[in-house]
């Protein structure tokens, strides 16, 4: 039986919110199976908390934002939602003390680096998967991205930027999860942005806690960053990373191929909405003999 996972023991860090510069305190816990995941809000009187699901992502002009009917927010929770998705965990408690996840280093890296260090449980509920049975779609212009029945994962993005750092790389990248590690191939893609665009937004009282220890800056020619690039085609990688993070708001690995073509998160969450809206598309599975799951899911790490 391929079993829901949770952390073995409860773990935190700390970091900054990109977009309001504060300090962050993330503390992961346990949670029951069945539970998902929950951000909790322990900054406000008395603690909220919000699950994270599709319907719940109501503004994404910048990052993934869950925003209750009541208003309160968690935002840029995409990179964690996405290391959740590499390590294969269902269930988990996470406790913020803002309304963002902190941005760590811009990547998905330092997430993975502290679920592992809690290590992974096994708990005592099958693990269930969305297979997706029939193609979905969303288009807006030349954008658009869509789910279409695979036995595996795959993602397959394509950016188009007309820029001299973006032109010396690929922008178009597929990765099947058979033959490709999460950890070793997307987690460590750092977001990125134009010189121009964090100027503009630090004057618009956001990106307060952007700098080059956090994303990947562009002026009009170069990637200002000393170190340089993790990959050569790390932009496209990033949004790949992101697109993980996104779909997995859905609560469950998907059983699917993903593809994109200059996608966003706005575009992301919507075609999750269209296939929750589809019950013909899709259906729930689980998987008593480990070796029917798809062997993109093989590469998981295994429960220590
Ligand atoms: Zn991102």
């Amino acid at each position: 039986m391929i079993l829901q996972r949770t952390l073995g023991q409860p773990i935190s860090a700390t970091g900054v919110g990109l977009h309001s510069g504060e300090r962050v305190r993330l503390a992961l816990y346990p949670a029951p199976a069945d539970s998902g995941i929950v951000f909790r809000r322990t900054d406000l009187q008395p603690a909220v908390d919000v699950r994270a699901e599709p319907s719940l992502v109501n503004d994404t002009r910048l990052s993934s934002t869950l925003v209750t009917d009541a208003g309160v927010r968690v935002g840029t929770i995409e990179h964690l939602m996405s290391a959740f998705a590499g390590l294969g965990i269902d269930n988990l408690l996470v406790e913020v003390t803002a309304a963002e996840i902190p941005i760590m280093d811009g990547s998905a890296a330092p997430f993975i680096y502290l679920l592992q260090e809690a290590g992974i449980a096994d708990q005592d509920k099958p693990k269930r998967f969305i297979r997706v049975r029939e193609p979905v779609e969303v288009v807006e212009g030349d954008k658009w991205v869509r789910l279409d029945p695979h036995d595996g994962f795959t993602v397959e993005l394509s950016i188009e930027f007309n820029h001299p750092a973006f032109n010396r790389a690929p922008q178009k990248v597929k990765i099947d999860f058979a033959d490709h590690s999460y950890v070793d191939e997307i987690s460590r893609a750092r977001t990125f942005g134009f010189m121009h665009e964090v100027e503009y937004m630090k004057s618009q009282g956001l990106g307060l806690g952007g700098n080059l220890g956090n994303a990947i800056v562009i002026d009009d020619e170069y990637v200002l960053n000393p170190e340089g690039l993790r990959f050569p085609d790390e932009f496209v990688r990033h949004k790949i990373l992101d697109a993980i993070g996104d779909l997995y708001i859905v609560g469950h690995p998907l059983i699917a191929a993903f593809s994109g073509h200059k996608s966003g998160h706005a575009m992301n969450n919507a075609l999750l909405r269209k296939l929750l809206a589809t019950p013909s598309a899709w259906e729930y599975v689980s998987f008593k003999d480990p070796l029917d799951v798809p062997s993109s899911f093989h590469r998981l790490p295994e429960v220590r």
